[in-house]
C-alpha cells in the first residue's frame, strides 16, 4: 500500500494545517510560504491557529462571513489590513485574480474554481472545494462536518476529519440526538426555578442550545456568560431564528431567579459549582442514554452527548456521495482516530486511504 502515489501537495502538516495543491491551503498558517490563497473553514481554535499571517500582503483570506466576523473578536483591524474574500456557500470563484498583480512578481497562480459549502457544524462552517484547472485534479477538504448536509461535492481527492469519527454506530447505541435534545431540555425545564444551572459547551453548539431553550421551554429565563461569550453569542445569534434578549454579564451584581449560567467548555476541568452542571460532549458517554449523571451533596453533575460531528451511517453516506478515489484522514488533530478511520474506508469502500501521517506534505 505504501506504494500507491497519492496526488501531489495535498493533506495535513503535522501541525495541523490542509493543503489541497500548491497555491491553496486551510486552517492554519504555511511554514513554507507557498500558498497563496487561504481558506478558513469555521473559527474553534483548533482550526485557527496562525490565521492572521493568512491575511498578509500577497495572499487571500476567502472564508464565510461570519467566521470572518467570529475571527475579528481577537483581530478588529481585520478588514482594514487583510485581502479577505467573504465567499457565499455553493458560489463558485475563480482563483486568479484573487491576489493583486502588484504582488504577483514572477510566479503565477494554479487556475482553480473554488468554493465553500455549508458543512453545518456551527455558523459560518463550510467544506472547501479546489477543482485544479491545471492538473485537473479535485480536492475537498471536509472541515469539520455535522449531519445532515444539503451539498455533498464529488472530488477526486477528500481529507477527512476525524475528530469524532468511526463508520460503525454501536449496535446497541438505542438513542439519537433529538434524544440527547430532549433531555437536555427536560433537565432544565425540572430544574431551573429550583437551583442554578450551568451549561459547559463549545461556542457554535452553545448557540445552538440558547436557541432550543428559547424555543421549546416557556419560562422567562436569564441567560449569564463571560464577555467572550456574550460577544460570541452577539454574532452567532444574528444567523440563527431566535437569539437571547440581553445576556447578562457575569462580572455584574444580579439577583434573578431563572438562571442558566453560558460556560466555555474548558473552564470545566477546574470548576465545582453548587446547582447542576451539564457538559456538552463530542463523545457518548454510555450505549442505553445520552447522559451520564453523578451527584455529590449540592453538586450534580451531567455529562450530555451532543456533537456537531458527523460519524456512522452519516459519515459513510458522506464518504460515498464525494465518491474519491482517494482519501486522507486528518492525523494532525486525532492521530489514532485517523488510522483506524482509514483502514474502516479501506475495509468498507475500498477506496484508498492513508491518515494525514503518510501524506506527502506531513513534514512540510
Ligand atoms: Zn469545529
Amino acid at each position: 500500500m505504501s506504494k500507491i502515489v497519492f496526488p501531489e501537495n495535498i493533506g495535513v502538516t503535522e501541525y495541523g494545517t490542509v493543503r489541497l495543491g500548491k497555491d491553496y491551503i486551510a486552517d492554519g498558517n504555511d511554514r513554507t510560504r507557498r500558498a497563496r490563497i487561504r481558506f478558513q473553514t469555521h473559527a474553534h481554535r483548533d482550526h485557527t491557529s496562525g490565521w492572521l499571517k493568512n491575511i498578509r500582503p500577497g495572499r487571500a483570506l476567502v472564508t464565510s462571513k461570519p467566521t470572518i466576523e467570529l475571527l475579528g473578536l481577537d483581530y478588529p483591524n481585520v478588514h482594514k489590513n487583510g485581502n479577505i474574500v467573504p465567499l457565499l456557500h455553493n458560489q463558485e470563484i475563480e482563483s486568479k485574480g484573487l491576489i493583486s498583480s502588484k504582488f504577483q512578481m514572477d510566479w503565477e497562480i494554479e487556475n482553480s474554481d473554488i468554493s465553500l459549502f455549508d458543512a453545518n457544524h456551527m455558523v459560518g462552517s463550510s467544506q472547501v472545494l479546489v477543482k485544479n484547472r491545471a492538473t485537473g485534479v479535485t480536492s475537498l477538504y471536509s472541515g469539520d462536518i455535522g449531519w445532515p448536509l444539503e451539498t455533498i461535492p464529488n472530488a477526486d481527492v477528500l481529507i477527512l476529519d476525524s475528530t469524532y469519527s468511526k463508520l460503525d454506530t454501536s449496535d446497541d447505541k438505542n438513542w439519537n440526538r433529538q434524544d440527547a435534545v430532549d433531555r437536555l431540555l427536560q433537565l432544565i425545564s425540572s430544574n431551573l426555578s429550583v437551583k442554578p444551572i450551568y451549561i459547559y459547551a463549545r461556542f457554535g453548539i452553545m448557540q445552538e442550545i440558547i436557541v432550543k431553550i428559547l424555543e421549546n421551554i416557556d419560562s422567562e429565563i436569564n441567560f449569564v456568560g463571560s464577555d467572550e461569550i456574550i460577544s460570541k453569542t452577539n454574532i452567532i445569534s444574528t444567523y440563527l431564528s431566535s437569539s437571547p434578549t440581553k445576556i447578562i454579564n457575569e462580572k455584574e451584581k444580579y439577583n434573578f431567579n431563572n438562571v442558566i449560567h453560558l460556560k466555555e467548555f474548558h473552564k470545566k476541568q477546574n470548576e465545582s459549582l453548587n446547582g447542576l452542571n451539564i457538559t456538552i460532549s463530542n463523545f457518548n458517554p454510555q450505549n442505553n442514554a445520552p447522559d451520564r449523571e453523578s451527584s455529590d451533596g449540592d453538586y450534580i453533575n451531567v455529562l450530555l452527548a451532543l456533537t456537531n460531528h458527523a460519524s456512522g451511517e452519516d459519515l459513510a453516506n458522506y464518504i460515498q456521495s464525494v465518491n474519491p478515489k482517494y482519501i486522507i484522514t486528518d492525523s494532525a488533530r486525532n492521530a489514532s482516530n485517523a488510522n483506524k478511520l482509514a483502514d474502516q474506508i479501506m475495509n468498507k469502500f475500498k477506496i484508498l486511504s492513508i491518515p494525514s501521517s503518510l501524506s506527502s506534505v506531513w513534514k512540510d
